[in-house]
C-alpha cells in the first residue's frame, strides 16, 4: 500500500509536488514523445497521487492529473475537436484489483459478458469516416481536442481510405473509429538497427570531416521502445517520413456515429471488420471471471509471441446499453479496465546504447 501522510497539510504538500511532477512527465510523454522515466515509474507516481486523493478527496480537484486524459496538443499540428470525447482507462495491477472492479460492476449490472482484448502499446488515434470515406485522422490529445494528422494517417497501409459496405453492414453516414497505431517489434528493431548502421557511416565520415576542419554531421537518435518509435513516426510534420516507417493500426472502438447502432462491442467489431478496418484476431467474449483470468494469464505468458508489444489486457463490458448505464468519469469509462502486466527487464540491448547528438 502507498504511504499517505495522515496530516492533511503534509498530504497536500506531497500532493502538490506529485501533481507537478506527473504533469511534467505527462507532457514529455504525450506531447513531446520524449519520456524521461519508465512507465512503471510513472505509474508508481500516479498510484501515490491516487492514494492521497482517496484518503483526502478534497485534493482530487479538476486540475489534478488524476482527472486528465493524455497531454496537450503540439503546436506542430492544427488542433481538432473530436465529435465524441476519447478516454483513458483505469488500471488494475493485481488479481485483487481486478476482482474489486468486477465486484463494483456486478453490484450494478449482474451477469454481463466480458470482452477481453490485448492492450497494444502504441498511441490512440481517432479516424472519422463520412459516408464511408476517411475525412480525418487525429491523435487523442487531451481527449476533447486532438492533433490533425490526416496526411500521416493516410500513409498507413492498414487504414482504408474507403469503407466497404455490405448488405448486413451498410456503410454509416458518420462514424468515429478508435484504435491504436503501433510499430511491430520487428520493425522497431530494424528501424534502430538501420539507424545504428547509418550512425557508423556518419561517424566514419565525421573522421574525415574533422581532418578537413568541416562541421560534423549529427548522429541519429535511437528510439527507446516501439511505442516511442510509433508516436515519433506518426507525429511528424512531414508525412513522407511517416510513410517511410512501418506503422500499423488495430481498431478497438467507436465514438460518435450516425447510421450505426451496434448492440454489443463484439458485434460492432464484426461491422468494422466487414468494412475493411483492421480489427484484432485476439479478442474473446467471456462469461466468467475465471475465463477472464485465464485470458490474462495466457497472454501474460505469451506476450512475446505477439507481433507487437502489449502492456496488458483490456476488459470491456460487451453490451453497449450496459456500457451507457455505467458511464464514465472525466478520465475513464466505468465499463472497462486495463489489467497491466508487471514491468519487464529491458530486453533490447539497443536501448542501452547511448547516442550523442
Ligand atoms: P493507458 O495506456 O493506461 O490506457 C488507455 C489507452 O490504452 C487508450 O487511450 C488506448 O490508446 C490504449 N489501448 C491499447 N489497446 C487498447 C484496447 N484494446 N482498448 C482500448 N484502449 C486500448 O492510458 P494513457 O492515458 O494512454 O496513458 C497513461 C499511461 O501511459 C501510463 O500508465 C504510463 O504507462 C504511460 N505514461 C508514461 C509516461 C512516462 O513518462 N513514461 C508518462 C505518461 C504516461
Amino acid at each position: 500500500a502507498e504511504q499517505v501522510p495522515d496530516d492533511f497539510d503534509a498530504a497536500r504538500e506531497r500532493h502538490t509536488k506529485l501533481a507537478a511532477e506527473i504533469d511534467r512527465h505527462r507532457q514529455l510523454y504525450h506531447r513531446d514523445d520524449a519520456p524521461q522515466i519508465s512507465d512503471a515509474e510513472y505509474d508508481a507516481l500516479m498510484r501515490e497521487l491516487l492514494a492521497i486523493e482517496e484518503a483526502h478527496p478534497v485534493l482530487a480537484t479538476q486540475d489534478s492529473p488524476s482527472q486528465q486524459v493524455g497531454g496537450d496538443v503540439s503546436e506542430l499540428f492544427a488542433s481538432v475537436r473530436h465529435a465524441e470525447r476519447l478516454y483513458s482507462l483505469d488500471n488494475a495491477f493485481s488479481p485483487e484489483e481486478l476482482t474489486a472492479w468486477v465486484e463494483r460492476v456486478t453490484a450494478e449490472v449482474p451477469g454481463e459478458a466480458y470482452l477481453c482484448e490485448l492492450k497494444i502499446d502504441g498511441l490512440a488515434v481517432n479516424l472519422t469516416y463520412e459516408n464511408g470515406v476517411l475525412v480525418r485522422g487525429a491523435t487523442r490529445g487531451d481527449g476533447t481536442t486532438g492533433e490533425d494528422i490526416t496526411p500521416n494517417v493516410r500513409t498507413i497501409a492498414s487504414i482504408p481510405e474507403k469503407l466497404k459496405g455490405t448488405k448486413k453492414y451498410p456503410v454509416p453516414e458518420f462514424v468515429e473509429i478508435r484504435g491504436e497505431v503501433f510499430m511491430s517489434t520487428e520493425s522497431f528493431e530494424k528501424l534502430n538497427a538501420d539507424r545504428l548502421a547509418e550512425n557508423e557511416r556518419i561517424t566514419a565520415a565525421n573522421e574525415e570531416r574533422k581532418a578537413e576542419g568541416k562541421r560534423l554531421q549529427k548522429l541519429l537518435p535511437l528510439y527507446a521502445n516501439p511505442r516511442n518509435a510509433a508516436a515519433g513516426s506518426l507525429r511528424q510534420k512531414d508525412p513522407t517520413i511517416t510513410a517511410s516507417r512501418a506503422l500499423s493500426m488495430t481498431v478497438y472502438g467507436f465514438g460518435a456515429r450516425r447510421g450505426f447502432e451496434p448492440t454489443h462491442q463484439s458485434q460492432g467489431y464484426a461491422a468494422l471488420k466487414a468494412w475493411g478496418l483492421p480489427t484484432s484476431s485476439y479478442f474473446k467474449v467471456l462469461d466468467t471471471v475465471e475465463g477472464v483470468t485465464e485470458y490474462i494469464e495466457h497472454y501474460g505468458e505469451h506476450r512475446h509471441d505477439i507481433e507487437h508489444e502489449i502492456d496488458g489486457v483490456v476488459i470491456k463490458i460487451d453490451d453497449i446499453a450496459v456500457q451507457r448505464r455505467l458511464g464514465s468519469t472525466t478520465r475513464a469509462p466505468r465499463w472497462a479496465i486495463a489489467y497491466k502486466y508487471p514491468p519487464e527487464e529491458v530486453t533490447t540491448t539497443l536501448r542501452d546504447i547511448k547516442v550523442s547528438v
